[in-house]
């Protein structure tokens, strides 16, 4: 059994088969060939070996060219690796003995000899990468066409994955993808928030360990404690089995607080509206009772089509979610695309800094016509139902007040060709960089409305990349100056009197929403798994109670120190209630 530990970004356990995704993104089932086809498939297998040998003599011959013999050895070594008498025989008779698939025979036996070479600890053990090189052409070589993709997954399985993107985990299909780990990743990555709304537990940044998991083979993945538990034995299976079937009647009991208010025992009312990002994750909101779509992440729309969203794909996904909440607040943020969502044909040259690059509105403003596009579409979507719109990622008002420029142009257009829509919806900004928050005394005047974003705050405010695994210990929202600028945005906005929320993933966790209620927050937005367990926690304490909360907190200096209070706060509450 292999326990490791990684950074837990959805909740939940479960217990399934591995499909192993590595980063060139090869799937390896464990599979099994028929007996009347052995032979073909070892025929296919000699095949891929005389592939493989072909193209390292055509690497081997070309650079032998270029720089020389001497270097041409590495590649003689590569050959000496692949036709080792050895090897082939063991390969020969995991397809012919244990009725292997061939692709399931050359990953497990090489990564066997990977990990033999890994584990020496001396000057040889880099030849393991020439192992997984050799593995990774005699894999290509026998999937050729056959090469199959994350879209074509038919079975449920637990995906395990160097990495994946936020677009490829937003393509994930629910019916079958169980939960998901990956080597890579860090606790604010868009690949994280996408899990939650999937609600899938999902465990990233675990660092490398593909090489010692096969496909087919049982795994746990465990979203809570952030652990991928390989190779489980029996008591472990056992154990979290129990776990599973816990969790199930936990969950079953929130579903009574469905029509319930979130009101605190001093009779102060909080709205807890929901975060999507595609539009059938209202239904998820609806069945726990939100107030409302608190944001809405419009960028998913591109993320999960091969070409440009048209005015009116953009209008059909608004209105099937406004027409899903016909009486209440929908927040669309405009798209929010750059960073760790990209599109290749929007993003016109690399940028060596992408989350301090043409991101988000700053995108928005370059690119008019896409940025038109949405306007019209959202606009139209008004008239249907409460639509408001909101920028994100304003840093400056300038932003700010030439992106209203462009949408009072729009709703002239509309307005010339009586295309109705509501001429006074709400429009707001999200507070995400420090700069926003600094500056808030002036947006305020100019908006009806403000969100504040921790993960990128969070990201901003302490220079800490929220998709990067090696700086997650930094990525902390118990950080006072996190917590500093947070607290002076929501006190800013309610002098002004302007409605403020907070929608990044940290309004989700139960740790904070005292210190959030304390701080004078009367609506959050959060996924919507989030939603009964907050709703509780709301239901369950006072207005006051939580202000000596924040107070203490806000005279912490440390993030460690604001962590271990806030956990112990909310433990003391949930085990009172379980009394
Ligand atoms: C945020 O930054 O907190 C936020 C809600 O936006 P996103 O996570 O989509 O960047
Ligand atoms: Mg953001």
């Amino acid at each position: 059994m292999l326990k490791l530990q990684g950074i837990a970004v959805s909740a939940g356990v479960t217990i399934g088969e591995a499909l192993v995704l590595d980063s060139e993104g090869f799937r390896i089932p464990r599979r099994f060939v028929a007996r009347s086809a052995v032979d073909t498939e070892l025929e296919r297998l000699a095949h891929a070996v005389a592939d493989t040998t072909r193209e390292i003599e055509r690497d081997r011959d070309a650079i032998k060219s270029e720089l020389g013999g001497q270097y041409a050895a590495i590649f003689d070594a590569h050959l000496a690796m692949l036709h080792d008498p050895k090897l082939q025989a063991e390969l020969t008779a995991a397809v012919r003995d244990r009725n292997w698939w061939p692709e399931y025979a050359v990953s497990r036996t090489l990564r066997r000899y990977a990990k033999v070479f890994q584990s020496l600890d001396n000057h040889i053990s880099h030849r393991a990468h020439d192992i997984y090189d050799i593995e990774k052409s005699l894999l290509r070589n026998l999937l050729g066409q056959r090469r199959e993709t994350l879209a074509a997954i038919s079975q449920p399985v637990i995906v395990l994955a160097h990495n994946l993107t936020p677009s490829e985990t937003a393509n994930l299909d629910r019916r079958f993808v169980q939960g998901f780990a990956t080597e890579l990743g860090g606790p604010g990555s868009h690949t994280a928030i996408v899990a939650e709304g999937l609600e899938i537990p999902a465990v990233v940044g675990v660092g490398p360990f593909l090489s010692d998991v096969s496909g087919g083979e049982p795994v746990i993945l465990d979203g809570n404690q952030g652990l991928v538990i390989l190779q489980p034995d029996e008591e472990t299976i056992a154990r979290y089995r129990l776990e599973v079937e816990a969790a199930h009647s936990a969950q079953a009991k929130l579903e009574g607080l469905r029509d319930l208010p979130a009101e605190t025992t001093d009779g102060v009312s909080i709205q807890i509206m929901g975060n999507i990002e595609f539009p059938s994750e209202v239904e998820q909101c609806i069945s726990r009772g939100c107030d409302g779509i608190g944001l809405y992440r419009t960028e998913f729309l591109y993320l999960t089509s091969r070409r440009e969203p048209t005015e009116e794909d953009h209008f059909a996904a608004y209105s099937e979610v406004v027409k899903a909440l016909p009486d209440k607040p929908v927040v669309i943020r405009t798209v929010d695309l750059g960073a760790d969502k990209m599109l290749t044909e929007t993003t016109p040259e690399e940028e060596r800094n992408p989350c301090l690059g043409l991101r988000s509105i700053r995108l928005s403003l370059r690119q008019l016509p896409m940025f038109r596009t949405q306007l019209r579409a959202i606009l139209r979507a008004s008239a249907l139902g409460d639509v408001r719109v909101m920028f994100p990622l304003i840093s400056t008002i300038t932003e700010l007040r030439q992106a209203r420029m462009v949408l009072a142009d729009v709703m002239e257009d509309l307005a010339e060709h009586g295309i109705p829509f509501n001429r006074s919806m709400p429009v707001g900004i999200m507070v995400e960089t420090p700069a926003a928050a600094v500056m808030l005394d002036a947006f305020v005047k100019e908006v009806d409305f403000v969100s504040v974003g921790t993960n990128d705050l969070i990201q901003y405010t302490l220079a800490v990349d929220r998709g990067n695994k090696e700086v997650a210990d930094l990525y902390n929202a118990c950080d006072p100056a996190v917590l500093r600028l947070l607290r002076h945005s929501l006190d800013v906005a309610r002098e002004a009197g302007v409605p403020a929320s907070v929608c990044g993933q940290m309004s989700g966790s139960v740790m904070y929403t005292q210190l959030l209620l304390g701080l004078g927050l009367r609506q959050l937005s959060v996924p919507a798994s989030a939603i009964p367990e907050v709703k509780q926690v709301c239901r369950s304490v006072s207005v006051a109670e939580c202000r000596r909360i924040a107070e203490r907190v806000l005279a912490m200096d440390g993030a460690r120190e604001v962590k271990a209070f806030l956990r112990d706060q909310v433990r003391r509450l949930l085990s009172e209630q379980t009394a």
